[in-house]
């Protein structure tokens, strides 16, 4: 009656399918991480912005295609400033971390003239690693000095989070980057950059910036040279104050989606009085 022959054929038989099960089961997991990592990742790009129409509409059908083309899932975040305050950089990217990052898990923030053209070896992926400066000195048309982490700087939301951001302190042009660069420093953040590409400050990147259009705010009034050498951890995302005072969903002349959030920064003239130009009154 028992036949025991029988029963370990049974028995193999089992052990085998569970183990094919087991097998297949787990190359199955295996393979949908795989997919998530490719797609769990969300940037948004982040460009700090003031009249600069001409300039948005040659940014947005370049990066589009660009990104698309590594595809990385995105979105544009248009950082207006519309108060009568001096441009001030870090603010904008500042309010764009705040406005982004409850749906997107890394930014770029980008400045709006700087395209980026070597398609094949620049990535925008995740930067899994810390802060990538994207427009590196070795790469950059203009700016070559081995602290500049100007231009396109790409960076997780938890990072920007953990150095609090940008200092909002900078009004007018330049420094602001300088201290951000001392502020990843400080927290021993590792930044990398693209090296060993095929392409040079030529072709690498192109700056659509005519100075002659588009002058640069160089001026400096009181202390406002001593005081942006101090780096005021303190002072950055959480510091910023401003007003949305709209956000749009809008399409640019060849159909690519952007938001436009029309911004007014806060300035303490307690701690930055040179925020807005001195006018004739003023000055005497
Ligand atoms: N920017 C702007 N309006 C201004 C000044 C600056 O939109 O009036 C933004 C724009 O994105 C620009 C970035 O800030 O690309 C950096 O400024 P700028 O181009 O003057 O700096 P550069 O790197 O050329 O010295
Ligand atoms: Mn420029």
């Amino acid at each position: 009656m028992f036949n025991i022959r029988r029963w370990i054929r049974w028995i193999l038989f089992y052990s085998c399918l569970s183990s094919l099960c087991t097998f297949w089961y787990l190359t199955a997991i295996d393979s949908n991480v795989e997919l998530k990592s490719v797609q769990e990742h969300r940037l948004a790009v982040i460009v700090p912005f003031r009249d600069r129409a001409k300039e948005l509409e040659i940014f947005l059908p370049h990066m589009r295609q660009f990104l698309k083309s590594q595809s990385i899932e995105h979105v544009f975040m248009i950082i207006n400033q519309i108060d009568k305050h001096r441009f001030n950089r870090a603010a904008l990217i500042n309010i764009g971390f705040i406005e982004s990052c409850s749906f997107v898990d890394y930014i770029v923030m980008h400045d709006i003239d700087l395209l980026p053209l070597n398609q094949r070896e620049l990535s925008y992926r995740y930067p899994e690693h810390g802060p990538v400066h994207l427009a590196s000195p070795e790469y950059h048309p203009m700016y070559h000095y081995a602290t500049y982490v100007g231009g396109i700087l790409m960076i997780s939301c938890r990072d920007f989070e953990r150095i609090n951001g940008m200092s909002p302190l900078y009004w007018g042009w330049g420094r602001e980057d300088d201290n951000f660069y001392v502020r990843m420093r400080r927290v021993g953040m590792k930044l990398s950059r693209p090296t060993k590409l095929s392409t040079n400050t030529t072709n690498t990147f192109e700056h659509i910036h005519d100075k002659g259009v588009h002058k640069r705010d160089y001026a400096r009034y009181g202390q406002q040279k001593e005081e942006g050498n101090k780096v005021r951890p303190e002072m950055g995302w959480n510091t910023t104050k401003y007003d949305l005072i709209d956000k749009n969903l809008r399409i640019s002349n060849q159909g690519i989606e952007y938001w436009m959030l029309d911004v007014n920064i806060f300035c303490d003239y307690s701690l930055t009085p040179w925020c807005d130009h001195p006018t004739n009154e003023t000055r005497k």
